[in-house]
């Protein structure tokens, strides 16, 4: 197959499908080439409340909300648990091979053009890009990596790169009796799961998400991860590990990634839009997508890279930070998480888009400074 179209988007996860949606809609003529994988993408399926406002666009099904989180275990090896209970729903657990579907249907009904093929290859060319799979070749004005962590187009173009990535893994297997109950609309998080991360136990319609991520550096791999996996499986009463697989979750590391060149730019995890704190990243994802399509629609790439580096950069930053306080010492932070349950509600602030990460710090001192003057309780901090 060959043709010519305004835009080739390479990748359909959420960021490539997002773009395309707006793209099509605007009167763009749109390629999507997808490489579907053999498997799911592995990902827990937690989706912050912040993130399904991002879905709007798209007339989400109502079967994306059937599993609300509003509870927390958060649990720290040999120190005892406690449940934090917030007031309104702050995330959503979604099997992701049915979100995925859910959104390549959308896709298809936008009008864009959707290919399944892996690139191999691209080059500029005077008026665009040319995209290469093994099969076929196509010409594009603009072009879209929405390919994922390390994906074709970020490495070709050197956009996205980034040095603060968690390494991590997940399985999902039939949801034991012992533990149901427990994950009855609650998250579990571990702190002592993984370093620099967290380990998670997410329970879904009789589902058992499993997974951990964490900052190994360069040279750890595979068998330090398990070693991890498997002390968090003992800890949760379960045996060894099931049918897990690894995958990276890129975030930005501060230093204002480039993501767009001429008529080319990075979405989603090429270019490590994922929250530094929490690794979420579908949210991320269709956000950067949109801000994409609708520069290209307004004929300037430039203005994504300044809308992503203003916008969602600037608050990773603030996540960045607390992602080194509370993972640098988590011992500590589950100490004074249950001592200070109001630390734990500014986070569901967050997942619900009533607070930001820089919010976080200014919720944090003025919860000192009360605490200081006996001024009123920290909920009372909260309430602002
Ligand atoms: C273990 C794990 C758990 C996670 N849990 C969560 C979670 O609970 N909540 C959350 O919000 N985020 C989570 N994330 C992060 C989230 O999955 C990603 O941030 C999100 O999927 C990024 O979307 P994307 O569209 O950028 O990339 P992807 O979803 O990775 O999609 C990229 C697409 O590009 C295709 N592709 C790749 N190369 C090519 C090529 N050369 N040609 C054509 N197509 C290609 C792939 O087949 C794929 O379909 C998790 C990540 C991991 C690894």
């Amino acid at each position: 197959m060959r043709g010519r179209f305004d835009v080739i988007i390479v990748g359909l996860g959420p960021a490539g499908a997002a773009a395309a949606v707006v793209l099509a809609r605007g009167g763009a003529r749109v390629l999507a080439l997808d490489a579907r994988p053999r498997h799911d993408k592995p990902c827990g399926g937690c989706l912050s409340a912040r993130a399904m406002g991002y879905l709007d666009f798209l007339d989400p099904p109502n079967w994306l909300q059937n599993q609300p989180v509003a509870s927390l275990f958060l649990e720290y090896p040999g120190h005892s648990s406690r449940r934090f209970v917030t007031g309104q729903t702050a995330a959503y657990l979604v099997e992701r091979r049915r979100l995925d579907d859910f959104l390549r249907q959308r896709v298809g009904e936008s009008g864009a053009e959707v290919v399944s093929g892996r690139a191999r290859a691209l080059a500029s060319e005077p008026d665009g890009w040319r995209v290469r799979s093994s099969a076929a070749e196509w010409r594009g004005t603009w072009l879209l990596g929405a390919d994922g962590a390390a994906g074709l187009v970020g490495r070709t173009l050197g956009l996205g790169r980034t040095g603060f990535v968690y390494k991590a893994l997940v399985e999902e297997r039939p949801l034991p009796d012992h533990l149901a109950p427990r994950l009855a609309g609650a998250a579990l998080l571990d702190l002592g799961g993984a370093p620099g991360g967290y380990a998670w136990a997410f329970g879904r319609q009789g589902v058992l998400n499993l997974g951990l991520a964490g900052r190994l550096g360069r040279t750890a791999g595979r068998a330090q991860l398990l070693e991890r996996y498997q002390g968090f499986l003992a800890r949760l009463g379960l045996g060894r590990p099931g049918a897990w697989r690894g995958a990276l979750i890129p975030c930005p590391d501060g230093r204002r990634p480039r993501l767009a060149q001429g008529r080319a730019a990075v979405i989603g995890d090429a270019a490590a839009s994922a929250d530094p704190f929490l690794g979420e990243g579908i949210g991320q994802a269709l956000h950067s997508g949109l801000l994409a399509a609708q520069a290209i629609l307004a004929g300037d790439l430039a203005g994504y890279q300044v809308r992503m580096t203003s916008g969602l950069f600037r608050e990773h930053f603030h996540a960045r930070q607390l992602a080194r306080l509370v993972y640098g010492a988590p011992a500590r932070f589950q100490g004074l998480a249950q001592r200070h349950p109001g630390a734990i509600e500014l986070v569901w602030q967050v997942l619900r888009g009533q607070r930001n990460y820089a919010g976080i710090w200014g919720g944090v001192a003025r919860m000192s400074l009360q605490r200081l003057t006996g001024a009123s309780g920290p909920q009372a901090s909260l309430d602002q």
